[in-house]
C-alpha cells in the first residue's frame, strides 16, 4: 500500500482500546483500504525496552535463535521483528488463514503525535493514558473483528509431564497453570476472587466441557473473555488489569437483543450456546494445543539450555546444587539448545494468545462465502462466524528468567497455601472429635 498517513487522517481513526504493548484505533472513515480495519499501534515502553531506539530489533542471542527466519535479524523494528515473526512461525503452525498477521502502513511523526494528543484528550478522565511511541514510522493494520466478536485468551490446556520438573514441584502434573496463578494473583491482591474458568475444559474436545467453560468464564472474566458489540466493548475488561467490572446480567442480556432472538433473560443463555458452539465447530483450540504442546520439557527443563545459549553459568543448578539431575540437558550440542529454547518460546506464545470470534446474523439471501456459519438451535436462527487468533506476540529471550522464578513462585504459593488450610482443616476436625473424660 503506497500511502503514508498523515496528521489530517486521525479524524478518520477512533480510540478502540488498549493492551499492555499496544494501542488500537479502528477505522470510520470511508476509503476502502481501510474499511473493515484496525490500526495496532506501539506504546511508549513503561519500563524501557531494547526496541526503543527502533534500530535493533532482536538481540544478540536472539539472532543465534531465530536466525533462520529470513528478514527476521535484520528487521530494524520490533513491528517488523514480530510480523515476520507471525508470518513464518505461527501462520505455519497456526494456519495463515486463522492468523491475521497484518499489513505494515507507513506514517509520519506528526500523525502519531496527532494520535496521542487525541488518546490523551479522550483519556484525561483515566489514571494512565498511554503514550503512544513517536519514533515509529509504521503502524500495523489489521483486519477489524468488531462486527460483533468475543475474545477468549484460553491459556495453557494440558498438565505438564517432563521429567525435568523438581520433585518439590510434582503437583504442576495434576493442577493447572492457570488455577495455581490464580491463588498466587489472590494472595497478591492482583483479584478479588478465584476465577471458575478451568482451561483443560476449553480444550477437553468435549462439547459440555467448553460449554461449562464459557459459563465459567461468563461468570468470572477477568482478562479471559470479552465481549464487543458494534466495536465497543459491553463485557470483560480492555486493560491489563485481571480484576474487570461487568456489565450485570441483565444489561448485557438486553444490549444482545438485536443478536439473540429470544425473550428477556434467556439471551445470555443462548449466546452462550453460539460460543460453545461456534468454538466447538471451528477445530481452532485442538491446533492450538499441538502448538502448546511442543514444549515437552517446562520451563523447568528449558531454562538450562537458556544459559548455555546465553553462555552464562547455570543459576539453577548453581543455587539448587542439582547439576547431576540437569546434566544430560548441559551436555546436549548447541543447535539442540538452540531448538529447545525456540519451541519452548513458541508454545508460551501459544499459551498466551487469544482467540476472537466474530458472528454476524445470516438474514435471508445474505451470502458470505468467505466465512463459516454455525447453527443455534435453541433460537433457530443461523450466524457467519469467524475464528482467529491474535495478539502472538514473540517472547522475548531474557524474559525466560523471569518465566523461570514466576513459575517457582506460583507453585511455592499454591503449595504453602494449600498446605496452610489443610492445617486449618485438621485443627478444626480435631475440635469436633467429642473429648472423652
Ligand atoms: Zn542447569
Amino acid at each position: 500500500m503506497a500511502l503514508v498517513l498523515q496528521a489530517k487522517d486521525t479524524l478518520e481513526w477512533a480510540y478502540r482500546g488498549e493492551g499492555f504493548v499496544n494501542l488500537v484505533l479502528a477505522y470510520c472513515g470511508k476509503s476502502p483500504d481501510f474499511v473493515g480495519k484496525v490500526l495496532r499501534m506501539r506504546k511508549v515502553p513503561k519500563y524501557g525496552s531494547e526496541y526503543e531506539n527502533g534500530h535493533s530489533a532482536l538481540t544478540m542471542h536472539e539472532c543465534l535463535l531465530w536466525g533462520e527466519l529470513e528478514g527476521l535479524v535484520s528487521a530494524p523494528t520490533g513491528e517488523i521483528a514480530e510480523q515476520l515473526y507471525l508470518q513464518q512461525v505461527m501462520c505455519p503452525l497456526l494456519g495463515s488463514k486463522h492468523v491475521d498477521a497484518g499489513i505494515r502502513v507507513l506514517v509520519t511523526r506528526e500523525f502519531l503525535e496527532a494520535v496521542e494528543n487525541k488518546v490523551i484528550l479522550l483519556l484525561l478522565i483515566m489514571a494512565n493514558a498511554a503514550r503512544v511511541n513517536p519514533l515509529r514510522d509504521s503502524v500495523l493494520l489489521v483486519a477489524n473483528h468488531s462486527i460483533f466478536p468475543h475474545g477468549i485468551k484460553p491459556k495453557c490446556g494440558f498438565l505438564p509431564i517432563s521429567k525435568f520438573i523438581a520433585p518439590e514441584n510434582v503437583v504442576k502434573r495434576s493442577i493447572t497453570r492457570f488455577k495455581m496463578h490464580q491463588s498466587l494473583k489472590l494472595n497478591q491482591g492482583k483479584i478479588s476472587q478465584i476465577s471458575k474458568y478451568d482451561p483443560l475444559d476449553v480444550f477437553s474436545g468435549s462439547k459440555d466441557r467448553v460449554q461449562n467453560a464459557m459459563k465459567s468464564l461468563f461468570l468470572t472474566p477477568q482478562n479471559n473473555f470479552q465481549v464487543f458489540l458494534n466495536g465497543s466493548l459491553i463485557f470483560g475488561g480492555l486493560g491489563g488489569g485481571a480484576d474487570t467490572t461487568c456489565m450485570v446480567d441483565q444489561e448485557f442480556d438486553y444490549s444482545l437483543k438485536h443478536v439473540i432472538r429470544a425473550e428477556d433473560g434467556m439471551r445470555t443463555k443462548y449466546f452462550l450456546e453460539l460460543v460453545t458452539e461456534s468454538v466447538f465447530k471451528s477445530g481452532l483450540l485442538s491446533l492450538l494445543l499441538e502448538v502448546q504442546k511442543l514444549d515437552i520439557f517446562d520451563i523447568e527443563g528449558a531454562i538450562h539450555s537458556y544459559y548455555d545459549i546465553v553462555s552464562q553459568p547455570c543459576m539453577i543448578c548453581r543455587q539448587k546444587g542439582v547439576k547431576e539431575r540437569y546434566a544430560s540437558l548441559h551436555s546436549i550440542p548447541r543447535d539442540q539448545s538452540l531448538k529447545l529454547v525456540r519451541v519452548y518460546l513458541i508454545s508460551a506464545t501459544a499459551k498466551d494468545l487469544s482467540m476472537m470470534i466474530s458472528f454476524k446474523s445470516r438474514e435471508n439471501g445474505d451470502l458470505e462465502s468467505s466465512c463459516s456459519t454455525v447453527y443455534l438451535e435453541s433460537t433457530d436462527q443461523i450466524f457467519y462466524y469467524k475464528a482467529s487468533f491474535i495478539d502472538m506476540d514473540m517472547k522475548p529471550l531474557k524474559k525466560m528468567e523471569r518465566h523461570y522464578k514466576l513459575d517457582q513462585q506460583i507453585v511455592s504459593c499454591y503449595v504453602q497455601m494449600k498446605r496452610a488450610a489443610k492445617e486449618v482443616e485438621d485443627r478444626e476436625s480435631i475440635k469436633e472429635t467429642p473429648q472423652i473424660n
